[in-house]
């Protein structure tokens, strides 16, 4: 577990679901199996049903218990499968092809893509600093002449020049609110921020932010020196092939979950143990049934 994985080893390593539930027992417990009633430590083993039983509190309890993989039907070798699989595309994988490539209905698909995704949200976002790219993008939505953006979802990027990348889905482009996504994302160690010369971000920096902005006008140039916003432009593109090729149409209600995933690979992008660390959320997050996902909250 402790080392890169590649298709083959997947296939090898957690090929039944005793293997991958061996896994899980080393993921979630690496100092030694405990009660999560209790957290007494002197547990006993049933082998034959894979399940554990406290001699403390007699709670009887198996490895998803509590975790995102409770109450699924599915084998445990499909969730490693096709976390596997979500962790190594680069531009997201649909409902659709996890339908085809695994033999589950659609719903069941859609149902499992979400929980990993929900798995990958970050918790702890550090704020960014040192160089600072701030753009906005407009996602989504039907191409009408004269009104080209009404109906368009709003993304804030943010990247901090060789760090982490952070997309939100805004409620408009009004420098108000763009000036709370930036308060939220950018810290007080911030030493450049670069924009184009949009009129948004004159208004969304507060003082000690705007001694350090710095513009660069598009319609003349790309780039003048370190001055550019090129690095957030590319994870724009990226998103943009992303919810164009294989997703094809994103709710606004789950664009923000669809964001995340793809900052979470992006950030994730030169570490080696992604599919270990994915396991690893998906067993410290809690379980969320199918009702909340789809509860209908925006179109
Ligand atoms: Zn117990």
């Amino acid at each position: 577990m402790n080392s890169p994985v590649n298709f083959t080893t997947i296939l090898k390593d957690y090929g039944t679901d005793e293997k991958c539930r061996e896994c899980l027992v080393r993921l979630r417990w690496p100092k030694g199996i405990t009660c999560p009633k209790c957290d007494s430590k002197k547990i006993s083993r049933v082998y034959e049903r894979g399940t554990f039983d406290c001699d403390s509190c007699r709670y009887q309890f198996s490895v998803k218990a509590g975790t995102m993989f409770n109450d699924s039907h599915l084998p445990l070798t499909t969730w490693f499968y096709v976390t596997y699989v979500i962790c190594e595309s680069k531009k997201g994988v649909s409902a659709n092809q996890i339908c085809r490539m695994f033999g589950v209905s659609y719903k069941t698909a859609w149902y499992l893509c979400h929980r990993i995704r929900m798995a990958m949200l970050e918790v702890a976002r550090p704020k960014l600093g040192g160089t600072v790219e701030i753009d906005e993008t407009y996602v989504g939505g039907k191409k009408r002449r004269w009104r080209p953006r009404s109906d368009k979802a709003v993304v804030i990027g943010i990247r901090q020049r060789n760090g982490d990348l952070r997309m939100i889905h805004a409620e408009d482009a009004k420098s108000e609110t763009v000036r709370q996504i930036i308060n939220a994302n950018v810290g007080s160690h911030v030493e450049v921020i670069v924009t184009d010369e949009s009129a948004i971000y004159p208004w969304a920096l507060d003082k000690m932010q705007k001694n350090l902005h710095k513009t660069i006008n598009h319609t003349r140039e790309y780039a003048h020196g370190d001055v550019h916003t090129n690095t957030v432009e590319s994870a724009f593109s990226l998103l943009k092939r992303g919810i164009m090729g294989t997703w094809h149409k994103v709710s606004a209600k789950h664009l923000p979950a669809y964001l995340d995933e793809m900052c979470f690979r992006f950030n994730n992008r030169k570490n080696p143990y992604l599919f270990r660390d994915t396991l690893i959320k998906l067993l410290s997050s809690p379980h969320i049934e199918y009702k909340q996902l789809t509860k209908s909250k925006a179109a």
